[in-house]
């Protein structure tokens, strides 16, 4: 049964934002899902046509193929920076899900994460269970990030951040920035979370996830948010060894943190200070995990993934650093799987290995 908000498509995008496409296909190299399928509307040029089809209503709503592709797109604005014309697909994106995934049409994964990242006490507790990081004496005005899912799933992450900058103050009752709502159709929610995490966190926010950071600074303003490798820049000390050789490591860009903020050379110089870098030749392609991509599209998230697996075995490197706890889960299955050597790290991780 269609809704009333399906049966009424109009005013779904901007219409500055949807008129800007001048359907060049200069994204379509650069895109994840395109490359699987070969299919025009697996591409950013193919979707930003049903969504101007859905818009002046050519396409009913509950066309199947607006469905599949709204879900099929990783998210990952791959497509932004090779623009020419300065398509925010991201925003498109958004705006697209907070029409198609209305009520139940929401992916049952996505209902689950949402209802579980509302739940702050819940993440409070298990921060405090986990032993993540918590403020120390004489921390400074400026704050570090929690993250929900990164106190329950890789506390030490936070703890790791912590040593490498002990004037962060960790106030334990953050809640969620909102990125996982304004990512999955939710967007008026997901601003509402980031301000008030912004009223919550004192000073400058040192965030140790690249999708949090980008989602964060599009609301609160970009000078109010720093990523950890942006943060510990000029500060970074010691060295990752393996026997009497620098380790070799390789870095998995967090698709928002470089599309959406511009931030990849950052992470790339602390790195590089601390260990022999090598870059991978997909660093910057998405890895799969794209927020709720993996459980809502675990078929398809593989299929991105593996040739990234296939690339970190043949470089010959000890370590794969993530920027992102989702992209660290990721990469963690990917390499189980194939039982790897190389492990992959946290950022914070191996920083912190380098300055111990
Ligand atoms: S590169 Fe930009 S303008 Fe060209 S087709 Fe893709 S989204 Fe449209
Ligand atoms: S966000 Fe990523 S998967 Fe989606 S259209 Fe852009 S490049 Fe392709």
């Amino acid at each position: 049964m269609i809704s009333d908000k399906l049966s009424h498509a109009s005013s779904i995008f901007d219409p500055t934002l949807l008129s800007r496409c001048i359907s060049c296909g200069f994204c379509l190299p650069a895109c994840p899902t395109y490359a699987l399928t070969c299919d025009e509307a697996s591409s950013p040029r193919g979707r930003i046509t049903l969504m101007r089809a859905l818009e002046s209503g050519t396409l009913p709503a509950d066309d199947p193929t607006l469905a599949e592709q709204a879900s099929f797109c990783l998210g990952c604005r791959a497509c932004e920076p090779v623009c020419p014309a300065g398509v925010q697909y991201g925003e498109l994106l958004e705006q697209w899900r907070d029409f198609q995934w209305t009520g139940r049409r929401r992916p049952l994964a996505v209902r689950f994460l949402i209802f579980a990242a509302e739940r702050a006490r819940a993440h409070r507790i298990a921060g405090r269970l986990r032993r993540a990081a918590h403020t120390p004496a004489g921390a400074s005005q400026h704050s570090l990030m929690l993250g929900c899912f990164e106190r329950s799933l890789f506390p030490g992450v936070s703890r790791s951040a912590l040593a490498l900058a002990p004037e962060l103050a960790v106030p334990s009752n953050q809640g969620c920035c909102g990125a996982l709502h304004a990512h999955n159709g939710e967007p008026g929610r997901g601003r509402q979370l980031a301000e008030q995490l912004g009223a919550q966190l004192p000073g400058q926010i040192v965030t140790t996830s690249g999708g949090c950071a980008a989602h964060l600074s599009s609301v609160i303003g970009r000078d109010r948010v720093s990523e950890l490798s942006e943060y510990m820049l000029h500060r970074v000390t010691g060295q990752v060894r393996i026997g009497d050789r620098r380790a070799r490591v390789a870095l998995q860009d967090s698709c928002h943190l470089r599309n959406g903020l511009d931030v990849w050379r950052e992470p790339r110089a602390v790195l590089s200070t601390v260990a022999e870098y090598v870059e991978l030749p997909g660093a910057a392609r998405c890895c799969g995990a794209a927020g709720t991509y993996a459980l809502v599209r675990p078929r398809d998230s593989r299929r991105v993934l593996d040739p990234k697996i296939d690339e970190i075995e043949a470089a010959g490197i000890d370590y794969v650093v993530a920027v992102n706890p989702g992209c660290l889960r990721q990469l963690r299955q990917g390499l189980r799987r194939r039982k790897s050597a190389v492990r992959a790290l946290h950022i914070a991780d191996i920083l912190r290995l380098a300055a111990d």
